[in-house]
């Protein structure tokens, strides 16, 4: 599942492509022709994420929510050098589109057009987002300082933070040094406003790098450009830690495997 740098990053690309401009709206597929067909024409005025939601609000009012669960891609398709953009596929949910650039979506969990105030009642719901500048820690601090449940879950609960999914929950716990076993009533003020630092500096060089690699530059086996799949992580999918190369302990948390180094997260 993308994490929050991705939806982030699409809100940021999609913005600068659409943003300012009447949008063709077509669905490739019969379930969200009304909805496309609503949307068809109307002008985007921005798209912003939030967490792992994706919104567009367009001139009218109308807000088009996207969560692209588990297998939901967006595709960018850029015309021909005869103008000519090509059709979108039978699996496409929706496309938007002006005439030179396409976005097309697929397989997502959530596609629909909400009101501004459907829009709000989503969000409210949401934890803070690292990513925002409108953020409040403090949301996520009171959660975890009223939970016994681990720290490694609390932080894949969307609605405790936004945007982590299993990536980053390893590679951020073993950079600030936490179990992910531990309460999360029994993280340190210090140990927060450090996690709450380090979540916010990962996500958005996640965004900068469009994927997942956590290591500084300096740090790296080889070039970002040329690292293979995997390379340049510190916990997650490792053997052995990236920080101090004491073999992982390898175990499920929340469902989902999770990667733990006893030297640098001691119990
Ligand atoms: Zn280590």
């Amino acid at each position: 599942m993308p994490e929050g740098h991705t939806i982030h990053r699409l809100a940021r690309d999609q913005g600068a492509d659409l943003a300012g401009h009447p949008v063709a709206a077509e669905a490739g597929q019969e379930r969200f022709v009304s909805g496309a067909a609503r949307l068809d024409g109307q002008v985007l005025r921005r798209a912003e994420a939030w967490g792992k939601h994706l919104f567009h609000s367009f001139d009218s009012g109308d807000v088009l929510h996207v969560h692209l669960g588990l297998i939901g891609k967006w595709f960018r398709r850029t015309a021909d050098p005869d103008g000519v953009l090509a059709a979108p596929t039978p699996t496409t949910r929706l496309r938007l589109a002006t005439d030179d650039v396409a976005w097309d979506l697929t397989g997502p969990m959530t596609c629909e057009v909400v009101s501004p105030d459907e829009r709000g009642a989503i969000v409210a719901k949401i934890g803070p987002d690292p990513l925002r500048r409108d953020a409040k820690p403090e949301r996520m601090w009171a959660r975890l300082q009223g939970s016994s449940k681990p720290i490694g879950l609390l932080l894949m609960e969307q609605d405790v933070v936004a945007g982590i999914g299993n990536v980053y929950r390893s590679e951020l716990l073993n950079i600030v040094g936490i179990d992910p076993r531990r309460p999360g009533k029994a993280v340190t003020r210090d140990e927060f406003d450090a996690l709450w630092a380090e979540t916010v500096r990962q996500l958005r060089l996640g965004v900068r790098r469009n994927r997942i690699v956590t290591m500084n530059a300096d740090e790296l086996p080889r070039p970002l450009g040329r690292l293979q799949r995997g390379e340049g992580r510190y916990a997650y999918k490792q053997e052995v830690c990236g920080r101090c190369h004491t073999p992982l302990d390898v175990f499920p948390i929340a469902g989902r495997t999770t990667w733990r180094c006893a030297t640098c997260q001691p119990s």
